[in-house]
């Protein structure tokens, strides 16, 4: 275990564009106000979903696709560097009509119907996401 510690920096509330993808927003707007590590909040609504599910043996992950409308009951998740540019992590949790949850981790292709997120920026620590030879997945490095 390691951990460091930060301060809490700027706060953003706001709402992601209509039919826009929900990774890359959250991604764009990291970039566009320079953030460097944040916690990510998001819920409402998508249109269409793909998430991914990591195989532990295989050091793989697997898609999934879930083509129908869907509520976002939780969306958390955080904003660290990346080969040179702010990446979000994103774990989703949607309710669907049949009643059934549904989720995984965050890819591109999940288009939103509405969306209001809650971005609260870390100050102090460097995150950044190099490969970790344990696990085969691109994890905080501890320098
Ligand atoms: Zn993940």
């Amino acid at each position: 275990m390691w951990f460091k510690g930060g301060e809490a920096g700027r706060c953003w509330v706001g709402r992601l564009p209509f039919r826009g993808d929900l990774l890359l927003s959250i991604e764009d707007f990291a970039r566009r106000e320079n953030i460097r590590a944040a916690r990510v909040e998001v819920i409402g609504a998508v249109e269409r979903a793909v998430v991914a599910f990591y195989d532990q043996q295989a050091r793989e992950y697997i898609t999934l696709k879930f083509e129908e409308s869907l509520e976002i009951l939780s969306c958390i998740g955080n904003l660290s560097m990346r080969e040179g540019k702010p990446r979000a992590h994103m774990h989703i949790t949607f309710g669907s009509r049949e009643e059934q949850l549904k989720g995984g981790h965050l890819r591109e292709g999940t288009v939103v119907f509405a969306g209001e997120f809650f971005v609260q920026e870390i100050i102090g620590p460097e995150l950044v996401r190099e490969h970790d030879e344990d696990t085969g997945l691109p994890l905080w490095n501890k320098y």
